[in-house]
């Protein structure tokens, strides 16, 4: 079926991004998908009415992770074309299997495991997408926009509550419970999957609890949630 050898591609093949697993292994990455506003507080925060609007997605590029080994303190480049860079601590769910028009039910079965990321957010670039009905891509979808721990494997389990926490040089900035989520687990992938076929590989963040707010180089960020591991990123500032 597939019969391409690295000689016939034109130029050099790009690397396919990987996150590694709890334990050892790589989990290879297919597609980012991200729900906004499934905490309601964090909703509000934004200036939204979560009982007027219900949850919505937007996608990161799959090679937009920042792979965080355990034990290890990822480096951040602060972005480029900004001057208000937001934290968004968030539950990953990640899926070894996909399709459309998943009931709830089937949408479990596509649980592969779990990771700790942050959906980092160029804030200035979003208000002014906002202001002016642009798409957000500018503002998400940049490179390194979406840090991530290792991935811990918990087949089939869904996630219904636990903490779910962010510090910034070792103070609280975010925390939250993971039963606060709008949409759970299940019914976002299920309704995510009557849009986009879903398959393994992709990986979904789940929207991130109140108390977003700007890092600035030299800050050491420390990410948890409960049953699920911890992420921990250094923002170092570009050269030049
Ligand atoms: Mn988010």
């Amino acid at each position: 079926m597939n019969t391409m050898s690295n000689d016939d591609f034109v130029i050099a093949r790009p690397a396919a991004p990987a996150v590694p697993v709890f334990g050892g292994g790589l989990f290879p990455v297919r597609r980012i998908y991200c729900v906004a506003r499934n905490y309601a507080a964090h909703a509000r925060e934004m200036g939204a009415d979560p009982t007027r609007e219900a949850p919505f997605f937007f996608t990161k590029p799959g090679d937009a992770v920042l792979p965080v080994g355990e034990g290890q303190t990822g480096r951040f480049d602060y972005p480029l074309g900004t001057q208000d860079v937001h934290h968004e601590i968030e539950l990953v769910v990640a899926l070894c299997a996909g399709g459309e028009n998943l009931s709830p039910e089937a949408a479990e079965e596509c649980i592969w495991g779990y990771a700790v990321g942050l959906d980092m957010t160029r804030r200035d670039l979003q208000a002014e997408a906002k202001a002016k009905g642009r798409p957000w891509d500018i503002a998400k979808a940049f490179d390194q926009s979406a840090p991530i721990s290792p991935i811990r494997h918990l087949p089939g389990q869904v996630l219904q509550s636990g903490e779910i926490r962010l510090d910034v040089n070792g103070e609280a900035r975010q925390c939250g419970d993971l039963a606060d989520m709008i949409w759970g687990i299940p019914e976002m992938i299920a309704y995510l999957s009557r849009y986009f076929r879903l398959q393994a590989g992709d990986l979904i963040f789940t929207g991130t609890p109140e108390g977003v707010g700007p890092v600035v180089p030299g800050d050491r960020l420390e990410g948890r949630v409960a049953g699920v591991g911890a992420l921990a990123l250094e923002v170092v500032a570009r050269p030049g």
